[in-house]
Order: structure tokens, then sequence, then C-alpha cells
């Protein structure tokens, strides 16, 4: 294999490597592209076994030695294949360290590709939660922090979600190694046939618990009850999320937390209409000043604004003020607001004001109905 890389350089370590520090760079590699928390990813599982062979092999000061000495020619290829297949049966010490990871001793036989559904020993990310968030329409065009009250799973203070007592160590499943599942082989007329299925001694988790810790009962998790402060981003609209990374539910096994997922619901503005980043009203304008032009105050989020009305305006213009919409929540930039006028017609005029109307009818030749007795 020409593109196979040197060990060392798998782990990220110099040739002369303290065994420590070979512990180190593979339990580092090893959480960085294990399969579980990466479904699906072919690199992280090429990457995760390439670091297994590497430890396999840099582990054993015999390998290690001849490794040093003849290069992968010095190293029995079988073992190496077997080791980069996922077949981790014999080498102890591997145990201890995924246990290490992931709180949880082995149960790493699946991520050869057949038994991935056995993965009770495995890390899992914790679920993500969902709640809702009511905002008022101003809090939402500025942004704004919040409170949210939360109940979610979150791991044992007191055991550190191993589930122990405090100064106890689960003990690893004897039946299955550790591993949560064990194989069971039948003889029949046919042939032999091998299963796999959960250990029964442990109920697939691979451990046993002797002295539970009393305050998750043995769990590794417990409720609880959080507030925690929401930074809500500058221009979210109804019905967007805020995502808080790993404020979910505890993982199991150390697997991740899940993410909060706060849904926001803006309530609506008795003023403005809003769609997307651009911001919507009306106003009311008498037809005498829309005839002859005015300034009117039109009410924007960041307080009143002049706006020129030329001579002539019709009913139902529209006036763009630029930069006065509610800003974009990735971008930051800043829609328009539209401001519809409507024009109203004069009621309840008095007796000056219908002569004058009356002599603006008489110029401009408009028929009007005819003048009353006043
Ligand atoms: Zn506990
Ligand atoms: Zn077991």
């Amino acid at each position: 294999m020409a593109d196979k890389r040197d060990y060392y350089e798998v782990l990220g370590l110099q040739k002369g490597a303290s065994e420590d520090e070979i512990k180190k760079a593979y339990r580092k590699a090893a959480k960085a592209n294990h399969p579980d928390l990466h479904p699906g990813d072919k690199q992280a599982e090429a990457r995760f076994k390439e670091a297994n062979e590497a430890y396999a092999v840099l582990s054993d000061p015999d390998k290690r030695a001849k490794y040093d000495q003849f290069g992968f020619a010095g190293v029995d290829p079988n073992f190496a294949a077997s080791a980069g297949a996922g077949g981790f049966s014999g080498f102890g010490d591997l145990g201890d360290i995924f246990g290490d990871i992931f709180g949880g001793f082995g149960g790493f036989g699946g991520f050869g590709g057949q038994n991935r559904q056995q993965t009770r020993t495995g890390p899992r990310r914790g679920e993500s939660l969902r709640v809702r968030l009511t905002i008022s329409f101003e809090e939402a065009a500025f942004g704004c922090k919040k409170d949210v009250n939360i109940t979610r799973v979150d791991q044992c203070p007191d055991c550190k979600g191993t589930g122990c007592a405090p100064g106890t160590t689960p003990e690893v499943c004897p039946d299955c190694r550790g591993t949560g599942t064990v194989r069971t082989q039948q003889r029949t007329p046919f042939g032999v046939f091998q299963s796999s299925g959960p250990c029964p001694k442990c109920s697939g988790s691979g451990k046993i618990i002797h002295s539970p810790c009393p305050k998750c009962r043995g769990n590794g998790s417990i409720r609880a009850q959080k507030k925690l402060n929401v930074t809500i981003p500058a221009g979210i609209d109804d019905g967007e999320t805020v995502s808080l990374r790993g404020q979910g539910n505890a993982g199991l096994n150390g697997g991740p937390a899940g993410d909060l997922l706060v849904q926001i619901q803006v309530r609506p503005s008795p003023t403005f209409q809003r769609e997307g980043s651009n911001l919507y009203m009306s106003t009311d304008l008498s037809f005498v000043r829309a005839a002859l032009g005015t300034e009117i105050q039109v009410p924007t989020l960041e307080g009143p604004v002049s706006l020129n009305i030329p001579e002539g305006t019709q009913t139902g213009s529209v006036f763009r003020l630029r930069g006065k919409g509610v800003p974009n929540v990735r971008t930051g930039v800043k829609g328009d607001q539209f401001v519809t006028v409507n024009l109203v017609t004069p009621k309840n005029l008095n007796r000056k004001q219908k002569e004058l109307l009356q002599e603006l009818a008489d110029i401009s030749g408009e028929k009007v109905r005819k003048k009353r007795k006043l």
C-alpha cells in the first residue's frame, strides 16, 4: 500500500514518543473521528480505522520496535488488517482507553459495519429540546436577551455520568467483556448459526455497577431545571429558531449533548407589517395637504421622521424610507420602510370651508351638487 501513512504521522507524533504521548494522541484521534459521532462520514471512519491500526502497533512495545526497524514490513499484515477492520478482541488495554473516552468500557465491536445497531455501549448524542419564546415586535427588530426556563437531562454532577457511587468504579461485565453483546452459537441440522444480542448479565451496558450513585440512582443523569439567558439576534422573524448548541439533554456514554432550539414567536405591531426586512405602514392625509404638498411625521422603529409629500400626491402613493426597516438577521443589512398615503375626503365642513370649495369648483369648471340654502 503505497498511500499508507506512517503510524507516527497518523497520530501526529514524533518517532521517540513516550507511551503516554501515544495513548494521549490516540485518545484524541479516536474521539475526534469516532464513527458513532460522525454517522455516515466515510472519511472520519477511515481516519478512525487508521488511528486504531497505528495505535495497535505503537502501543505494543514489541510490534513498535519491529515497525521502527522494518516499517510496515515488520508488522504482521494480518494483524494490521484485522485492527483496521475493527476486530478489537484481544487488545486488552484498548478497553480502558475507550472507557476513559466514552465513560463506558468497550462496546466498539460494532463499527466494522455489520453490527451498527448495537450501540448501547457507544456514545450517543443527547436529544435536542425545543421551547417557544414570545417577544415583542421591537425586540425582534433590535435583538434582545431573554431568560428561558427549561427542564433537561443533565449529566449527574456527583458521579460525572458513570452511575457509580463516588470513589467506586463499574466492573467490566465478565460475560461480554464490556462489549454489551454476546454471541451465541446454535447447532442445527443445517449448520452452525451464530447470532449476537445484548448481553443479559449487564443488559447491554457492558458494565456492572455494584454501588450505584445515590444522587442519580445509577442512571448517570438527573433531570434539572435550568434558567438560560438566550441572545436573540436583531432581525429575527416570527417562526425562526435560535439554537443553543449543547444545551439540550446530556448525551449517553460520553456522547455530546443535544441542542436547545428556541422557537421565536413575534407579537404583531399595531403600526407596522413586516415582510422579511421591509416594513409597511399606511397613513391618512387630507386631500388639501396632498394637493398642495406638505411634510408629515411618520413613525419608524427608531422614532418619528419627517416625510416630504410633494404637491399633487395621489391616494395610494407609496413612499420609501431607505434603511428604516429591520436588519437581516444574517447580514445585518437593514431593509426599507414603505409608507402608503391614503387621502381623506374632508367631512363636516363649516360654511366658510364649503364656500371656498364651491369657489374652487366654479373656477375649475367642476360640477357639484347644487348649493343648498345656507
Ligand atoms: Zn450520579
Ligand atoms: Zn455484559
